[in-house]
């Protein structure tokens, strides 16, 4: 049972995957594996494509954590030299000239520089209208006076011009040992900014300096708007400050999901000698959309050339296999029906078909003519079945199928059908005198001289079986069936041949003549019946004599013998 169930299910399967379903599968295999290469080759690129970008990310955030280190630095070197000068023996007033003088055009990210005596009052500035002013609580002034080192502030919000500003500190004791001046330069933020130019304006990131406190110092000129801005506050940063303000590392880098829902990766590296951090963001899937969008558009490639493929495995497989093997099958139908001149047209084949095509024209052909010939051989049998060899006549079954031809016609016409039966007379006598071949010879004799009087009278000649032979003649009635009887007595004696065992001295025949009008209650036998009846009581009358059965009409019974002679 399971391996019936087997069976079905595989010829089940067989007929799903037809020879279309078999060729667009085979195409589908032989394509898949170049389209799943493209597709890892792509898969491939996005992660280095990732990858590098994450790099250039990386090389950005510290070329410009250092390019703000760099201004840092560059702030303190001009506040470092002028606390050497304020040091040295020329005093306050040499130092309040170099400062004016070096207000450098070369740094234009300082706005001011200032000095501060020991009691926190500005003695000189490069902006006049801070001489005076007491910096002795501002929390750079007292933190560079107790560090005794380079002190950079928060964000601030310059007191006299309401200006956003960030403050530097050196103070001389850093030199001296001393509690002494402090130099102070107040930074101009936009430059902080400025310098973060190469980072704005590129799709998916996201940077800004803060201070130690949070608050936004720096950003792209882009986005400068978020300059004074707590970090928490600003968008897509926020999940992250606390994170950004607690790490100790000098530069560190975490993933995160930002409220929009963007994968981001964010770094952030310390200013050197600063409260200040540069934080930089990163929106993976916006650095990667380019390559998302290739490797989309490659599957839809790849999905649709997989499409082009099936369907021209499908075309190519009907066009190709299913169509030329549908016109062979159609055409061995036919000859299937015995229609032998059929014949397959090449001209529209593949040519791998053509051979095949022209064996089966070929075939055909053969078979219609091996058909032709054994139809001729089995007319040849039929006609060599229905012959007497050794008469030339009709043989008892070419006999029958005349008498029913002759009978079937008669009935539609209603003539007149005569039958005569002739039988050598004392044949066994003449066999026993001359021999079996003679008696055949004698036989042969015969058969050429009824032959003849058949030709000459219409009639059908056969032999009705030994020595016995038969006449059919229709259209006549019994006295003109008798006298061809007769003539055929005279015939045999004519031939004269001898019979020294006959009381005639030759070879005679007894004849018995029946005649018929065919009706639906009379048939053939009855015919052969009478005509015998008649050859019967010629012999009792002594042979070689012709006896005519009164056979007309079976229903009047007139069935009296009629003798003629
Ligand atoms: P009757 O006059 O009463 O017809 O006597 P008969 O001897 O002719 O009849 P019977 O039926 O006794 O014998 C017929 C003989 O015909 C016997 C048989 O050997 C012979 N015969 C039948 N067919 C052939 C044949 O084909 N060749 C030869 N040579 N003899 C045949
Ligand atoms: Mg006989
Ligand atoms: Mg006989």
């Amino acid at each position: 049972m399971p391996s019936i169930r087997f069976n079905r299910n595989r010829v089940k399967l067989n007929r799903l995957l037809g020879i279309r379903a078999r060729l667009a599968l085979l195409a589908v295999i032989l394509v898949a594996p170049l389209m799943l290469e493209r597709a890892r080759s792509l898969e491939t690129a996005r992660t280095r494509q990732i990858a590098l970008a994450s790099e250039e990310f990386f090389n950005i955030a510290r070329q410009s954590a250092d390019m703000q280190r760099e201004v840092i630095m560059s702030v303190e070197t001009v506040l470092k030299s002028t606390a050497y000068v304020r040091a040295s023996a020329s005093g306050v007033s040499r130092s309040c000239d170099m400062l004016r003088a070096s207000l450098p055009t070369t740094l234009p990210w300082i706005r001011t520089l200032m000095i501060a005596g020991r009691d926190g009052r500005i003695q000189c500035s490069t902006n006049n209208q801070y001489v005076g002013l007491d910096f002795s609580e501002r929390p750079y002034f007292r933190g560079a006076q107790e560090t005794r080192d380079f002190v950079f502030s928060d964000y601030l919000l310059s007191k006299p011009t309401h200006m956003p500003i960030v403050m530097a500190a050196y103070p001389v004791a850093a030199i001296t040992g001393e509690p002494d001046a402090v130099m102070l330069a107040s930074v101009n933020l936009e430059w902080m900014s400025k310098i973060m130019s190469n980072l704005g304006g590129r799709p998916g990131i996201t940077a800004v300096l803060i201070d130690s406190e949070g608050t936004v110092l720096a950003a792209p000129t882009d986005r400068t708007e978020l300059i004074g801005r707590p970090l928490d506050s600003v968008p897509l940063l926020s999940a992250v400050a606390e994170t950004a303000m607690s790490s100790d590392k000098p530069s560190d880098t975490v993933s995160f999901t930002a409220a929009d829902g963007s994968k981001r990766a964010i770094n952030f590296t310390r200013i050197a000698d600063t409260g200040s951090r540069l934080i930089v963001s990163i929106d993976e899937t916006r650095v990667t959309a380019a390559i998302d969008r290739d490797i989309r558009n490659a599957y839809l490639q790849a999905g649709l050339v997989c499409l082009i493929v099936l369907l021209g495995a499908l075309i190519a497989a009907e066009k190709l296999i299913v169509k030329p093997v549908n016109m062979l099958a159609a055409t061995a139908k036919r000859f299937g029906l015995g229609q032998w001149s059929a014949r397959v047209a090449t001209k529209n084949l593949p040519s791998e078909f053509v051979p095949l095509a022209k064996s089966f024209n070929a075939m055909a052909a053969k078979l219609g003519q091996r058909e032709r010939e054994l139809i001729a051989a089995n007319d040849r049998l039929t006609v060599m079945a229905s012959i007497d060899m050794l008469s030339g006549l009709a043989n008892r079954r070419g006999f029958q199928n005349h008498i029913d031809v002759e009978w079937a016609r008669a009935l539609q016409t209603g003539a007149e059908l005569s039958l005569l039966m002739i039988d050598v007379d004392h044949f066994k006598l003449y066999n026993d005198t001359y021999g079996h071949p003679e008696g055949d010879a004698c036989l042969s004799r015969l058969g050429e001289t009824l032959a003849q009087i058949a030709q000459a009278t219409d009639a059908f000649a056969g032999r009705y079986g030994g020595e016995e032979f038969c006449l059919l003649i229709p259209g006549i009635d019994a006295r003109q069936a008798f006298e061809i009887g007769e003539q055929i007595r005279y015939a045999v004696l004519e031939l004269n041949l001898p019979h020294a065992t006959s009381a005639y001295r030759c070879v005679t025949v007894s004849v018995g003549v029946a005649s018929a009008r065919p009706n639906d209650a009379l048939a053939t036998t009855d015919l052969i019946e009478a005509a015998d009846a008649a050859l019967y009581a010629a012999k009792h009358h002594g042979r070689n004599t012709v006896i005519a059965h009164g056979l007309v009409d079976s229903a009047r019974e007139t069935t009296g013998v009629a003798r003629a002679g």
